[in-house]
């Protein structure tokens, strides 16, 4: 009999990895398909998953409950672009039971906001209240050379939308050298401006794409030393349960969020697992070590496999990324886009 199967069987345990860290926070992406391209992300040419590799809504709804049931607080869907998967609004649908019932604290997304006309009603009457939308410039043409295929008035209306729907909105923005160097302060002011908080995302290389990361990399200590000349960066406490670390800007009166997985390590509070689309669990963003969460989840109705895979996984849980960019080592740390964990 093997060591795991002899272990007692708590379906209700908590999920705690071997350096003491709770997992309180799932992301899941409900899919590797997008319709956009962005330069940092995907290559222009993308090979998905054939659709039948993926978990149905079902599946990723068991997966997701069996999470909650073991102590995950908050789920974030993402993808690829979460909102282009057909149906989507079922599995937000049937996930506001968690939220019902108050085993989950908050169910969120993170999009890049070309389908929220659409569906901004319908996630907030599914008890989403946070949303992230990703949005790294205001200038049309940059944003169609950005995101190859995007449309930034849509994505405009989409935030109107989400916002006249309730929902607090968040952007996020990817930091790239040369690229939207020059409008950060103009990104900083229209979010706050909107009564949206912004945060920056230093690039991360996850991926093989064309341009080469050396040459999009530019470190937050650097934009953060030149938003001084402009602004009063106040410190602030503020968290929201993930890596982002945060000032409130006094002249405006929002905040700005960081996440430095480059320039400041920020594993070590590190309290969230990914699933991608087919059901693959990613204890770490930045190592390639996976657990197949598909196969258990098919082979039987109740979910003590289920169960018994997370469990082996998240012991494996490791300490930490080893992400790096400099010149000599512009390849990506895992070969994995982006797209595949949801960010
Ligand atoms: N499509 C949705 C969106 O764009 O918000 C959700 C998925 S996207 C992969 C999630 C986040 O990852 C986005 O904010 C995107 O800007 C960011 N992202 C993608 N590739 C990245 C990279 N190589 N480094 C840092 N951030 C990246
Ligand atoms: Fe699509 Fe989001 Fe990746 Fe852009 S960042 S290509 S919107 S998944």
């Amino acid at each position: 009999m093997s060591v795991v199967s002899a272990m007692s069987y708590d379906p209700e345990a908590p999920l705690v990895d071997p350096f003491g860290r709770g997992i309180s926070y799932l992301r899941v992406s409900v899919t590797d398909r997008c319709d956009f391209r962005c330069v940092y992300c995907m290559s222009e040419n993308m090979t998905f998953l054939p659709k039948q590799d993926l978990l149905t809504l079902e599946e990723l709804d068991r997966l997701c409950s069996a999470f909650v049931r073991r102590g995950v607080r908050k789920l974030r869907i993402t993808g690829g672009e979460p909102l282009v998967r057909r149906d989507i609004m079922t599995l937000f649908r049937s996930l506001s039971r968690h939220l019902e019932s108050g085993a989950l604290e908050e169910l969120t997304l993170t999009t890049n906001g070309s389908q929220l006309v659409r569906h901004a009603a319908d996630l907030a009457a599914c008890g989403v209240k946070r949303i992230n939308v990703s949005l790294d410039t205001l200038d049309p043409a940059r944003f169609r050379e950005l995101t190859r295929w995007g449309d930034l008035d849509k994505v405009i209306a989409g935030i109107d939308a989400a916002q006249a729907a309730g929902l607090a909105v968040k952007i996020n923005a990817v930091a790239l050298k040369g690229v939207n160097e020059d409008e950060v302060e103009r990104l900083i002011e229209w979010s706050h401006g909107r009564g949206m908080d912004i945060t920056f995302i230093e690039v991360m290389p996850l991926g093989d794409i064309e341009p080469d990361r050396f040459d999009q990399y530019w470190p937050l200590s650097q934009l953060r030393a030149r938003l001084l000349d402009r602004y009063t960066l106040e410190e602030s406490d503020y968290r929201t349960g993930g890596p982002a670390r945060y000032v409130r800007v006094r002249e405006t009166g929002g905040r700005i969020g960081f996440i430095t997985p480059l320039t400041h390590n920020f594993c070590e509070s590190c309290n969230r697992v990914r699933v991608t689309c087919t059901g693959t669990l990613y204890m770490c963003l930045g190592q390639e070590d996976a657990a197949d969460l598909r196969a258990p989840l098919r082979a039987s109705e109740s979910d003590e496999k289920l169960d018994r895979a997370i469990e082996g996984a998240i012991a494996r849980k490791p300490k930490g990324h080893d992400f790096v960019i400099d010149r000599t080592t512009s390849r990506p740390a895992v070969g994995r886009h982006m797209s595949v964990t949801g960010g």
